[in-house]
């Protein structure tokens, strides 16, 4: 998963602009972040690992100039985690140079490359990301066309910004894995992987690139429009990102994210009632969830756990004699759980550690009862689209069934949404959405073999 943001303004600071729209998409992504600009179509990058507030400071940002820029959070999917693969990538061809962010997954990404390498094109990286942009920086056509043909190319997720040509250009895979939406900040336009980060820079939400569209924002501020593939009736927007991906303040094809999901919490008390005396939610992803369920049980809402905000993804790990510190350092429960019968309501179990490490902490605080409830289905295979489930044999939910899964958390009761209540809740049709991971029904062809399946690549110097 990945976030991407992208703007044009001769009036305001573009590079600036970039970092608060990054800041606001930082959590898609805290590998590595990058901004490009563009100044009277001369492109500058500057991209390092860790999070937007580590990679840029005040004197970077103001060697930044420029009427474009796009941005880029990266959490790796495809291609290892180093700097090469930071984003946005440049890559200069033999029709133009484009700098690109890409989020999402390619599944043809290894015969594209194989394609690439054979042909003579060196590839500076290993994510599948310089494979859109070497696409479209060695076609001859004109930059619509070109983009067009590499998007006729391209099988899986994509959603991506792109500098080239002093022009700025959004374009998204003919299904809509990936959110992608388009902004104003009074005349200028932007573009931003969620709506939360137009509306941290002051933009107003404008509606969302659609499916198989091509965006471009020239230099005399014209938003033009193309669809590069035929409109589709049906789409496959993740519904990962409405139970647990984006942020709750949010739209996500016009729906609100935070109302989808205390809607899955109240379809939840409907589905899997229980007899307790406090909802709590594992934050912060559960918690519309719990309220929701809170408000349709009557059960009153306590906080419950605890979360420690500040725990990244590389903090010091515990020796060997603080072991036990495990699932302490991110949570820690309120004394009124004690003698309490709880109701704790998470969005997804992946792999089921962290749920059984809760459930067993809340037993030690004293609770008497944790009937676990979760607004998403049992997750039972991988994604191929840009999100980092884990493999199929880690899925807790993949080869087990509901009560061998509540035997393995240690749960006094488990339930899990159905999936007709997640539709219901996300306010889509089942044919608007992708919902492979939760019934392995793929809306394209996927890679075969498990080493083609995570397309890790080796790589090759330019
Ligand atoms: Fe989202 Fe799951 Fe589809 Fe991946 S497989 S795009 S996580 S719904």
């Amino acid at each position: 998963m990945c976030g991407v943001f992208g703007i044009r303004s001769t009036e305001r600071d573009v590079a600036r602009l970039a970092y608060f729209g990054l800041f606001a998409l930082q959590h898609r992504g805290q590998e590595s972040a990058g901004i490009a600009v563009s100044d009277a179509g001369r492109l500058m990058v500057m991209r390092d690992m860790g999070l937007v507030s580590q990679v840029f400071t005040e004197q970077k940002l103001q060697g930044l100039h420029g009427d474009l820029a796009i941005g880029h959070t990266r959490y790796s999917t495809t291609g290892a985690t180093h700097w090469a693969n930071a984003q946005p990538l440049i890559h200069h061809g033999r029709a133009r140079t484009v700098a690109l962010g890409h989020n999402g997954n390619l599944t043809n990404a290894a015969e594209l490359r194989a394609e690439l390498l054979e042909a003579g094109v060196k590839l500076g990286s290993t994510s599948d990301t310089e494979v859109i942009a070497a696409l479209i920086a060695h076609d001859e056509a004109p930059l619509e066309e070109a983009i067009a043909n590499a998007m006729r190319r391209l099988v899986g997720a994509y959603s991506c910004v792109a500098l080239t040509e002093g022009v700025l250009v959004a374009f998204r895979d003919p299904l809509g894995f990936r959110p992608l939406c388009l902004g104003r900040i009074g005349d200028d336009w932007c573009v931003s992987s969620e709506s939360c980060a137009l509306d941290l820079i002051g933009a107003v939400y404008e509606r969302d690139v659609h499916a198989g569209e091509i965006v471009l924002v020239d230099a005399a501020n014209e938003l033009r429009s193309t669809m590069a593939a035929p409109a589709r009736p049906d789409g496959a927007l993740c519904i990962f990102e409405f139970f647990y991906l984006a942020r709750p303040d949010s739209r996500l094809d016009a729906v609100e994210v935070h109302g989808a999901r205390v809607r899955m919490g109240e379809r939840l008390a409907a589905e899997a009632p229980a007899i307790a005396d406090l909802v709590m939610p594992i934050p912060d992803s559960g918690t519309p969830a719990a309220i929701g369920f809170a408000r349709a049980s009557g059960i009153p809402f306590s906080e419950g756990l605890i979360k420690n905000r500040y725990v990244g993804r590389t903090f010091i790990q515990p020796d060997q004699g603080l072991r036990q510190l495990g699932i302490k350092l991110k949570f820690n429960p309120l004394a009124e759980v004690r003698g309490q019968r709880i109701v704790v309501v998470d969005d997804s179990i992946v792999r089921g550690n962290t749920t059984q490490q809760i459930v067993q902490m809340l037993f030690d605080a004293g609770a008497t009862e944790v009937h676990v409830r979760v607004s998403s289905p049992p997750v039972v295979s991988q994604c191929y689209y840009g999100i980092d489930l884990a493999d199929e044999d880690e899925l807790i939910a993949a080869r087990r069934t509901v009560e061998e899964v509540r035997e393995h958390i240690g749960a006094t009761s488990l339930s899990y949404i159905s999936l007709e209540g997640l539709q219901e809740a996300v306010l889509r049709p089942e044919s608007a959405v992708c919902r492979a991971c939760l019934t392995r029904k793929y809306p394209t062809a996927i890679p075969t073999g498990a080493a083609t399946a995570k397309m890790k690549f080796e790589v090759t110097p330019a």
